[in-house]
């Protein structure tokens, strides 16, 4: 193997097996390892932006404002002021004499021509160093115009991704506890860290209602003030993902009390789970949910079950590697692959805590390698190594992929198809299976460490296609 891992990032590496498990995670990307991470801006906004019916400006210069909606698809069932993309675009003159006019200029205008129920504006790098004051403008917005206006504190050098998840957990928790409860049923929850996807929210709240339950807030996907601002009248937090609205379930018991539970909607095994914890939950308010959930997942079961069977058959063997944001996601994807026959020989995520990795440690198989906060150059190297059949990652990671001649599965914000519930699990076999068996690899010699560079014969074999499934 060539060896372009840094020194000083060995203990964030480890290989299951070869030594007792230890690693080191949640720290500072090291300078010069160009981390797959975020800034904190773009970690607030990939949170705050599914809130379909407000404003979300961008303060600072146009550059930062490119991550838009057509980057991260969030879909919506009503408005979709979210679609747009607002800047101040900072330029050298408010640099150097200040952008609180500007930015105050651009708010009234927005909320003028656009009517939306609140405002987030965003501070980015350039703002936390001229020292804008964006608290006082968004107040005196605010009180003009009466709607929330909510800045944003995600300078992009405050840290990494993980700041901005706390940065926009900060900006809706000031909306909530402003709404009225009283018609909400005690049988209710509120969906976090769920972006609706390809629409996926939507087959989530259809399980919860099938199984009695009134969905209060979508936090954020398909999300809306109004929603947020009565978020506390929920009896429970239903939070999916460890990074990006954890924070907000904290606030939210220490203030209202609310307990939450944490959940994975992808795979079967997670998400039969996922429905099962709120079923117990409720258990004491209403002792035939649990037998509503049950039914639910039988029906599902019952046709998903022969179809992935076909997969399976197809699939089984190949190597998978991970490499997510949040490591919660990892979890349920070791599962979803297993389930379609295939084993995780690499599995690693951004922003992973001590009890997300040894978890990972727990749950893989013995040669896995577990990485944190890995760079272009250490996956490629794993890629190779291990001589993959197929990457599941986000748009950072697609490339690398298909320059080793890698079948790649979208898992992040770009994806079209959606991936959770039963239905995602059919869907996620299946874009497996066609990435994995697709006949472009006749033609695209897969780079490993075995091949070194020429067309391997697991590619050559990985054309084969099984009759009755189409690639
Ligand atoms: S690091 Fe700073 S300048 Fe770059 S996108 Fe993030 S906020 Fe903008």
């Amino acid at each position: 193997m060539e060896n372009l891992i840094f020194e000083e990032r060995a203990d964030q590496i480890h290989r299951k097996g070869e030594k007792p498990y230890q690693m080191s995670c949640d720290r500072d990307s090291l300078a010069g390892a160009v981390s797959q991470r975020a800034c904190v801006f773009c970690g607030s906004r990939v949170v705050l932006y599914p809130i379909a019916d407000a404003v979300h400006l961008v303060h600072g210069p146009i550059g930062c404002a490119a991550y838009t909606w057509d980057i991260r698809g969030a879909l919506s069932s009503g408005p979709e002021l979210h679609r747009l993309s607002f800047s101040t675009d900072l330029q050298e003159k408010d640099v150097i004499f200040g952008g609180e006019e500007k930015l105050h200029r651009a708010l009234t205008e927005l909320i003028d021509r656009h009517q939306p129920r609140a405002a987030f504006v965003y501070s980015t790098c350039i703002v936390g160093l001229i020292g804008d004051d964006l608290k006082s403008v968004c107040r005196k917005v605010s009180e003009e115009k009466s709607i929330p206006v909510i800045p944003v504190e995600s300078e992009g050098f405050k840290g990494n991704k993980r700041a901005g998840y706390n940065a926009a957990c900060r900006a809706m928790f000031q909306l909530m506890g402003t709404g009225a409860t009283d018609s909400i049923s005690p049988l209710s929850i509120n969906i976090l860290g769920d972006f609706n996807l390809a629409g996926e929210i939507w087959i989530i709240r259809d399980y919860f209602q099938k199984m009695g339950i009134e969905v209060v807030a979508n936090i954020t996907g398909d999300g809306r003030v109004a929603d947020l601002q009565r978020a506390h009248g929920a009896a429970l937090n239903v939070v999916q993902c460890s990074g990006a609205t954890i924070d907000l379930a904290r606030m939210m018991q220490e203030s209202f009390g609310t307990p939450f539970i944490r959940v994975s909607y992808f795979g079967v095994e997670d998400m039969a789970e996922a429905l099962y914890s709120v079923a117990r939950f409720f258990e004491d308010r209403d002792p035939r949910i649990m037998e509503r959930a049950r039914d639910l997942v039988r029906e599902e079961l019952s046709t998903l079950y022969p179809k992935l069977q076909e997969y399976r058959k197809a699939l089984q063997g190949k190597k998978a590697a991970i490499y997510v944001g949040g490591a919660f996601k990892a979890f349920s994807l070791i599962k979803a692959f297993r389930l379609i026959g295939m084993r995780v020989v690499l599995v690693g995520s951004q922003t992973g805590t001590e009890e997300d990795y040894q978890e990972l440690h727990d749950i893989t198989d013995e040669g896995t390698i577990i990485v944190d906060d890995s760079n272009p150059l250490e996956l490629s190297s794993f890629l190779k190594e291990k001589d993959v059949d197929v990457f599941v990652g986000g748009v950072k990671e697609r490339p690398i992929a298909y320059k080793l001649g890698v079948g790649f599965c979208d898992h992040n914000h770009e994806r079209k198809e959606p991936l959770e519930g039963f239905v995602g699990m059919l869907h996620f076999a299946h874009e497996i299976y066609t990435s994995v068996m697709s006949p472009v690899w006749r033609f695209v010699p897969r780079k490993s460490s075995h091949s070194g560079g020429e067309l391997s014969s697991k590619a050559m074999g990985g054309c084969t296609r099984l009759a009755g499934l189409s690639a």
